[in-house]
C-alpha cells in the first residue's frame, strides 16, 4: 500500500510568477510549484513535496553506495577548530568558512566537509591492515559560505552532500576504491536521469593527485568545460592543462625550447621543466608581455607574494575581490593568489573576449596557490605563454576541434593519497607487522545539487518534469469537476494506492479544472490521470507529463496500466 496524497491536505502553495529575484529554473520552478522555500541566502527550506523527490535522490545514492560496500555514518556539522588546524584548511578555507564560538570561547565551525574527522574516526576505529579496506559514507548538511549564493539550491550555503571516503594500504587498493566509486557515481546519475560527462579536474584545496569531476551539462552551471566531438576527451578549462598552446613563444624560453610543432603535452612540458608529469602546472609561471599574471599552482602552496610583487608593477595591477572573481572567467586573464586569506588578486584584461575561458588551473577562490616558496618552488624563469581555450581549438587527444560548454558539477572524486594520514598519522599494522601508512580517497555527490541540475536538464514550458525514480509521486490523479469526478478519482487513487502506486490526487474543492491542470503540469508527476467529462461512464484521460501525449481508459485499464 503506497501513500496516497490528497492536495486538499498537502501543504502546497504554488504561484503563477516566478520570484522577483530568480534567475535560474531550478530556482523559479522549484518555488513556484512550493517544493522549496528561501529561508535566507543561500539557505533553503524543503517543503513536503521537495522533500519527497530530495530523499529519491538520497535513496538512489545509498542504494548504490551501499552496493559497492560503503557503510553509512554520520559525523556531526559543529566541529571542533583543531583538526582543521592540524591539516592547514581552517586558514585555507578562508571565507568559505563558519567559524564559531561556544559559551567557553572555544572555536568551532560548521564543516564544510569532513576529510579531517573521517581520518580521526578511522584511526580510531582500525588498527591492523585486517581491518581495511573500508569505504565510510554519510549524507549530511555542509556548510560554506560561498561568494554568491544564487541560482536556487544549486549552491547553497547550507546544503546536503554524500560524502564518502575509502581507506587503503596500498596504491592499488585506492584506485579499486576510485573505480568503485567511479562506477557507483555511473549507476547514480543514470538512474536519477541526468545527463552528464566525466571530466578530468584540478584537485584543488583537497590535495591529491587523480581527480574527476562528474559535470551536467546545463546554462546554468558555473563551470565550463572542454568536451571532444570525436573522442572521448573531456576536461574541465580548470584542468586543461594539457592543452597548452603557446600564444607567443617570442623571448620565452619555457616554450621556445620545445621542439615539437604540435600542442605541447604535459608530459612534453614536464619533462622541459624537469618535474614529474604528475606535477600539472606546479613550478609554472605565467607572463604576458613580459609581466608575470599568474602562478599556474593548483593546490594547497603559499605564493610569496613578498617575491613575486618584485615582478608586479603596482600600477598595472587591479585589485578585486574574491567574489568578483566567481564565475567571472571570461573577464580574468590571471591571478597571483592569495593575499590573506580572503582577498584575492586579479588582473583583469579586457582583451579576453567573453566565453573564452582561462585555464592556468586554479581559477576559484577556494582554488588558490598556496604554500608557494618562490625559489625553492619555482623558479621565476620558468614560465609559459598565457593560454587561453576557445571553442574550436585542437583537442590534445586527438587534434579535432573542441567544443566549449557550461555545466553543473554534481559530483567529484579525488585520490587524495595520504596527505590526511599523514596530518594524523594514520597507520595500521601491516602483514609485516610494521606499521603501514594508509592512504585515501574522497568521493563527494551534491545531494540537494543533483535536484537543482535534474530541474535546469528536464522543466519544460509547462513546469517541472521528473522521472519515475525521483518524482513525489508515480501518478498525479485531478478531479476535474464536481462530485461525480471528485468520487472517482478518489476511488482510482485508492486502488492505486493499494497497487503500489505513489499518488497524488487534486481532490480541492472550489478550485478550477484549468488551474489543476496547470498546477498537475508544474509540479511534474510523470503521469497525469484525469477524472473529468467522461467520468459518469467510468472513461479517464491518462496524459504523459513528458510528451503530452493523451489517451482513454477505463478504470480497469488504467490501474492495470499504472501499477
Ligand atoms: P563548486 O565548484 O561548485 O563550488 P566544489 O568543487 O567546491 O563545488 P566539492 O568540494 O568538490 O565542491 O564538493 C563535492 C560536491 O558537493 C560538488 O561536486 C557539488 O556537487 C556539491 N557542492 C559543492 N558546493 C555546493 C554548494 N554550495 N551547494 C550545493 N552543492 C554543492
Ligand atoms: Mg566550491
Ligand atoms: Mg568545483
Ligand atoms: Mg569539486
Amino acid at each position: 500500500m503506497a501513500q496516497v496524497q490528497r492536495m486538499s491536505r498537502l501543504m502546497v502553495k504554488t504561484l503563477r510568477d516566478d520570484p522577483a529575484d530568480a534567475e535560474t529554473l531550478n530556482h523559479k520552478l522549484l518555488v513556484r510549484a512550493g517544493y522549496v522555500r528561501r529561508t535566507a541566502a543561500g539557505i533553503w527550506t524543503w517543503l513536503p513535496l521537495g522533500k519527497k523527490v530530495y530523499e529519491n535522490v538520497a535513496r538512489v545514492v545509498r542504494e548504490e553506495m551501499d552496493a559497492i560496500g560503503g557503510q553509512e555514518v554520520l559525523l556531526p556539522a559543529l566541529l571542533p577548530k583543531e583538526p582543521y588546524e592540524a591539516s592547514g584548511r581552517y586558514e585555507e578555507y578562508g571565507d568559505l568558512l563558519f567559524r564559531l564560538k561556544d559559551r567557553k570561547g572555544s572555536d568551532y565551525l560548521l564543516g564544510p566537509t569532513h576529510e579531517e574527522i573521517f581520518t580521526q574516526v578511522v584511526k580510531d576505529q582500525c588498527s591492523s591492515y585486517k581491518d581495511l579496506p573500508v569505504i565510510l559514507y554519510q549524507i549530511q548538511t555542509k556548510y560554506r559560505d560561498e561568494a554568491r549564493p544564487r541560482a536556487g539550491v544549486l549552491r547553497g550555503r547550507e546544503f546536503q552532500m554524500k560524502d564518502a571516503y575509502s581507506f587503503d594500504t596500498s596504491d592499488e587498493g585506492l584506485a579499486e576504491a576510485y573505480a568503485l566509486h567511479r562506477g557507483a557515481y555511473q549507476r547514480i546519475f543514470e538512474r536519477l536521469g541526468l545527463d552528464y560527462r566525466i571530466v578530468s579536474a584540478v584537485s584543488g584545496a583537497m590535495g591529491g593527485s587523480q581527480s574527476e569531476e562528474f559535470l551536467a551539462p546545463a546554462p546554468a552551471g558555473e563551470d565550463t568545460f572542454v568536451d571532444c566531438p570525436a573522442c572521448d576527451y573531456a576536461a574541465n578549462t580548470e584542468a586543461v592543462t594539457f592543452a597548452l598552446k603557446p600564444a607567443s613563444t617570442e623571448g620565452h624560453p619555457a616554450v621556445e625550447e620545445l621542439d615539437t610543432p604540435d600542442t605541447p603535452t604535459i608530459e612534453t612540458l614536464a619533462e622541459h621543466l624537469g618535474v614529474p608529469a604528475s606535477a600539472t602546472l606546479k613550478n609554472l609561471l605565467v607572463k604576458v608581455d613580459g609581466e608575470i599574471v599568474a602562478v599556474g599552482v593548483p593546490g594547497d602552496r603559499e605564493v610569496d607574494l613578498g617575491k613575486l610583487g618584485e615582478h608586479l608593477a603596482p600600477a598595472e595591477v587591479e585589485l578585486v575581490t574574491a567574489e568578483d572573481f566567481e564565475g567571472r572567467a571570461d573577464l580574468v586573464r590571471g591571478y597571483v593568489g592569495p593575499q590573506g586569506l580572503d582577498k584575492v588578486r586579479y588582473i583583469a584584461d579586457p582583451r579576453v573576449a567573453p566565453g573564452t575561458s582561462w585555464i592556468t588551473g586554479a581559477n576559484k577562490p577556494d582554488r588558490h596557490a598556496r604554500n608557494v616558496v618562490c625559489g625553492r618552488d619555482f623558479e621565476v624563469d620558468d614560465y609559459l605563454d598565457v593560454v587561453v581555450v576557445e571553442a574550436g581549438d585542437p583537442c590534445p587527444a586527438c587534434g579535432a576541434g573542441l567544443k566549449l560548454d557550461r555545466a553543473i558539477e554534481i559530483g567529484h572524486i579525488f585520490q587524495l593519497g595520504r596527505k590526511y594520514a599523514d596530518t594524523f598519522q594514520l597507520d595500521v599494522l601491516g602483514q609485516n607487522g610494521k606499521p603501514v601508512r594508509v592512504t585515501m580517497g574522497s568521493y563527494g555527490i551534491g545531494v540537494s545539487r543533483a535536484v537543482a541540475a535534474l530541474v535546469e536538464q528536464t522543466a519544460d514550458e509547462h513546469g517541472l518534469c521528473w522521472s519515475k525514480e525521483v518524482a513525489p509521486a508515480d501518478v498525479h490523479v485531478v478531479a476535474a469537476g464536481k462530485a461525480v469526478q471528485t468520487e472517482l478519482a478518489l476511488d482510482v487513487a485508492g486502488q492505486l494506492g493499494a497497487a503500489g502506486v505513489r499518488v497524488l490526487v487534486d481532490d480541492r474543492a472550489g478550485v478550477s479544472p484549468g488551474v489543476k491542470f496547470t498546477d498537475a503540469e508544474l509540479i511534474g508527476v510523470p503521469q497525469i490521470l484525469v477524472a473529468g467529462r467522461r467520468s459518469a461512464e467510468g472513461v479517464l484521460e491518462l496524459k504523459d507529463r513528458r510528451t503530452g501525449e493523451r489517451e482513454e481508459l477505463s478504470v480497469a485499464e488504467a490501474i492495470a496500466r499504472l501499477s
